[in-house]
């Protein structure tokens, strides 16, 4: 397979672009795809010290990666969630990605401060994903607000974002679609947020991460096995084997049709939001999500075992 540019050996196959390319120009093709991202969301500004959450994997190292070959001032925040071995090697290969970029890594140590997700998630009974994503995005909007970020930057990458859309569309979740999008804003008590790889799949992020000799943890999250949104990329992968450009297409054409479509709902939902009573985050009720969840912990410490 010759490079669709310059007749050079391919290293990759991209059949949405009906593509191949050499290694440098797939890299050019990678930076291209990054950049328009940041410029037609305009995601950042090059004095803008960014908050990188990084999780040891692929895509929030090649993230990071990008963001520094680029200029931007960024510093990585890792959260340890307290999920056994894997915590503790994602955040060894944060550290080490930390120091070969030379940059600083703020570490959060949710588990040692409260406890580790598969606990909080029993008392809370809730799924282990959903608690983890509370406690990653208090995390990244608490340590943003609190060390002067502009913005924060996630690693969400094309089959994230559109597995994401599939799963709020077979459950009519219309406000979550509406507000689906790769940046949000900065608001009262909300730190900027966006996502630079959406236009990028997994694979070309892997390619990336191969090509720039990125040392990631390949191994999965344990907890990721059999969730709901591993389903939905598979079942998108399938039908991308059959029509390739569909999960583009599908993703792509959302972002430009979204605008028109949730016009309505816009003007109703203002107005609605109030502010956590005990950290001040906004949310919809008298406390956040996190507070709500972290609350669970502080009663189950009261209960007295019906064993005693
Ligand atoms: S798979 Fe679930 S539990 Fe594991 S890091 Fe991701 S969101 Fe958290
Ligand atoms: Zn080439
Ligand atoms: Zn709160």
């Amino acid at each position: 397979m010759k490079c669709r540019l310059c007749d050079s050996i391919a290293v990759i196959s991209l059949p949405r672009h009906n593509s191949a390319f050499c290694r440098n120009h797939f890299v050019e093709f990678f930076q291209k795809q990054v950049k328009r991202a940041i410029k037609s969301y305009r995601m950042l500004n090059k004095t803008d010290r960014i908050l990188v959450c990084v999780s040891g994997g692929k895509d929030s190292l090649t993230l990071w990666h990008i963001l520094n070959e680029f200029g931007y001032n960024t510093t990585g925040l890792y959260i340890n969630l307290g999920i056994g071995e894997y915590s503790e090697k994602s955040l060894e290969k944060a550290e080490a990605f930390a120091k070969r970029l030379n940059k600083e890594l703020i570490v959060v140590d949710f588990a040692e401060e409260y406890t580790d997700i598969k606990a909080l998630a029993r008392f809370a009974d809730r799924t282990d994903c959903s608690t983890c994503g509370v406690v990653k995005r208090y995390f990244f909007n608490r340590v943003a607000i609190e060390k002067g970020f502009d913005a924060v930057a996630t690693g969400h990458n094309l089959d994230d974002e559109a597995a994401r859309l599939l799963g709020n569309i077979l459950r009519w979740q219309v406000d979550l679609v509406q507000k689906q999008s790769p940046v949000l804003d900065n608001e009262e008590g909300l730190k900027k947020k966006v996502k630079p790889l959406f236009r990028l799949t997994e694979q070309e992020i892997a390619t990336y991460a191969f090509l720039n000799r990125i040392d990631y943890l390949r191994e999965e999250c344990p907890m990721s096995k059999g969730t709901t949104s591993l389903v939905y990329k598979e079942a998108l992968n399938r039908i991308e084997l059959e029509s390739p450009g569909t999960k583009h297409f599908f993703y792509f054409q959302f972002l430009e049709r979204k605008k028109d479509v949730f016009k309505h709902l816009k003007e109703d939902k203002k107005g609605v939001l109030s502010f956590c009573e005990r950290c001040g985050t906004p949310c919809s009720g008298e406390y956040c999500a996190f507070c709500r969840l972290t609350d669970y912990l502080s009663k189950s410490a009261q209960t007295p075992c019906e064993h005693a």
